[in-house]
């Protein structure tokens, strides 16, 4: 039971870490732009995907709520850039 469920939709999973878009408002530490991820979750797929350190949290854009970065919470805070109740929304 469920059986043919499950196997549909393990075949139906994205694995592939491209489901983002470069931010034209916040530039990388490392130059360039950031990559913006359409929602958390995708984030932080891709974190996992590149083996980031377990310091990077996925933070909204503070330009474009609709996106989200990858970064090291305390200084997105220390900035002002977000604050940590919106980080877990
Ligand atoms: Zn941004």
């Amino acid at each position: 039971m469920g059986k043919k469920k499950e196997r549909r939709r393990r075949h139906k999973r994205v694995d592939s870490p491209r489901h983002w878009v470069t931010c034209p408002h916040c530039p990388h530490h490392a130059g360039g732009f950031k990559r913006s991820y359409q929602s958390r979750k995708a984030a932080l797929r891709a974190k996992k995907v590149q083996h980031l350190d377990s310091s990077i949290s996925a933070y909204r854009c503070p330009h474009d709520s609709e996106f989200w970065h990858l970064g090291h919470l305390p200084r997105a805070v220390q900035q002002g850039i977000t604050t940590r109740g919106e980080m877990y929304q």
